[in-house]
Formats: C-alpha cells, structure tokens, sequence
C-alpha cells in the first residue's frame, strides 16, 4: 500500500545549531502518530517542515509518493491540513466565514469565495461536530469551540494528511477528550494524522503509533505500547514516569513522578 507520509532523514537548523537531526519515519492512509516529545524538542519545527513552511536541510519529505520539494505551496496545501500550535483566532469574522477563508488554496486571486466553497465549510463544520456555531463571532468562542473551528479549517480542502499541534493543551479534560474523538474519527473516514503532544497518555487514547523525540532525534518510533514505556518516557522526559495498566479498564496510563 502507498504510504501518506514519508519522512526521510529530515534535518533542520534556525542557523545556530540543528533543531531536527536524521528525523525519519512513515504514515500509512488512517494512520494516527503521535509525536511525543519535551518543550522544545523540536515537535512544532517538524511539523511545520511537512507542512511547508520550513525548508529542510536535508533529507526529504513525499506525500503519497510526491516529493513536496517539487510542489508548489497551493500544491501542499490541498493535500495538508494544518492547525498550528497556540492559536487563538481574533479575527472580526463568523464561524462560516472563517472556515471558508481555508479554501483560499482553491480561491483564484482575488475571487470571492462562492456556494462551493461555503458548502464545503459548511460540511467541515458538520464533520467536527460544531454547525451550530456557524454564524457566532470567531472572536468570542470557548478555547475548545476554537480549537475545533480551527480543525473544520483546516478540513475545509478535504486534505489526505492533518497535521496538529499540542491540539490540546489549553483544554479542559471534556474538551480534551472531544477534540480527541474528533481525530481518531477523521481517521477512521481515511485521513491520516500526524498530532504533537506532550501528553503520552493521549497516544494510549488515540495513536496507532507513537514517535518520541529528543533533542531533535526520533529516539524512538513504532506502536505506541513500545514507544510509550517507563524507560523511554523517563529518559525523554528527564524524570521518572510510571506507565502502569488500569486492569479494569483495559487502558494504560502514564504518570510523571516526584523527584
Ligand atoms: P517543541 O514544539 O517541541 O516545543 P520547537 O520545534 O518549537 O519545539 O523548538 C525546537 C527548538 O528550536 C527549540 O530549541 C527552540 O528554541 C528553537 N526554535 C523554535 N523556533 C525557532 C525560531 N523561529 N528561530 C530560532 N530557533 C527556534
Ligand atoms: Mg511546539
């Protein structure tokens, strides 16, 4: 089966130092990956990498076999969706209108968005779950409805891939849980994902893989039951972390422990 994604000793520096260092794995189609990885291990720079917005150093990135080297950023952007880190959305506009600014890959220059566009937006907001919010002000929404209006965006270009980060790190454990279900669905109607998080319990919840990075280097990547060990945890993280099995809950958690 052709992979989604393919990583391949990706490396990448600011200019003072490598950030990214032989970075390499792969996604299949309706594949959830978790990247795992302390602040500033590099998780955001390599997702804005696949995305584009970073060049690479070296090493390549293809999706679905094309090398995005030879794509052009409309290119990119009709196969990737992307929800950056920490983004809360100011904009005077409503819910619909925002969604639909996320077609503008397939907007020619200067033309108005028109019914196909605002179908699609409309379909976007139905698919996460939110079109009551449809007509309410961008601006003054609950971190989770923001959360989920900036994936049904990045839904909007129906793209193969969907790359988020730390999509839940400013939410409630009910908003948490939300925006979780709300990946592992896409995933089950055929997208692939590629999620940041510090939180490994969250690939126990929804990843088929896991990737933990470190300094800039995959330290380790694979099902999340390999990745997602005390051993590996501890030492990524830089203090013990228990991963212990809730027996009746047939569901592993992972606790960081006092010093
Ligand atoms: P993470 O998302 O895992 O917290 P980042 O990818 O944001 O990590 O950052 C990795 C490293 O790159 C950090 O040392 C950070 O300080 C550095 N870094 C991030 N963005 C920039 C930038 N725009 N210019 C220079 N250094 C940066
Ligand atoms: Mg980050």
């Amino acid at each position: 089966m052709e992979l989604m994604l393919e990583v391949k000793s990706l490396s990448f520096s600011y200019g003072n130092g490598k950030v990214l260092e032989n970075v390499s794995f792969s996604l299949k189609k309706g594949e959830i990956i978790c990247i795992l990885g302390p602040n500033g291990s590099g998780k955001s720079t390599l997702i804005k990498c696949i995305a584009g917005i970073l060049k690479p150093d070296s090493g390549s990135i293809h999706i679905l076999g094309k090398d995005t080297a030879s794509l052009g950023a409309g290119d990119i952007a009709r196969h990737i969706g992307y929800v950056p880190q920490q983004n809360e959305v100011v904009f005077p506009f409503s819910v619909l209108d925002f969604v639909v600014m996320g077609r503008a890959p397939h907007l020619s220059m200067f033309a108005s968005p028109g019914a196909d566009d605002i179908k699609l937006a409309k379909e976007s907001l139905a698919m996460v779950g939110i079109s009551d919010l449809a007509e309410r002000p961008v601006a003054n929404l609950s971190g989770g409805q923001n959360q989920m209006v900036l994936i049904a965006r990045a839904l909007v270009q129906k793209p193969a891939l969907l790359l988020l980060d730390e999509p839940t790190s400013h939410l409630d454990f009910g908003n948490q849980i939300l925006v979780l279900e709300t990946v592992q669905r896409l995933a089950s109607l055929g997208m692939s994902i590629v999620m940041n998080t510090h939180m490994p319990d969250h690939a126990f919840l929804v990843g088929d893989r896991a990737a933990a990075l470190a300094g800039g280097r995959l330290v380790a990547v694979g099902k999340v039951e390999t990745v997602v060990t005390s051993k590996m945890m501890s030492s990524v993280y830089g203090v013990n972390v228990a991963v212990r099995e809730i027996e009746d809950m047939k569901r592993k958690v992972c606790l960081p422990l006092r010093r």
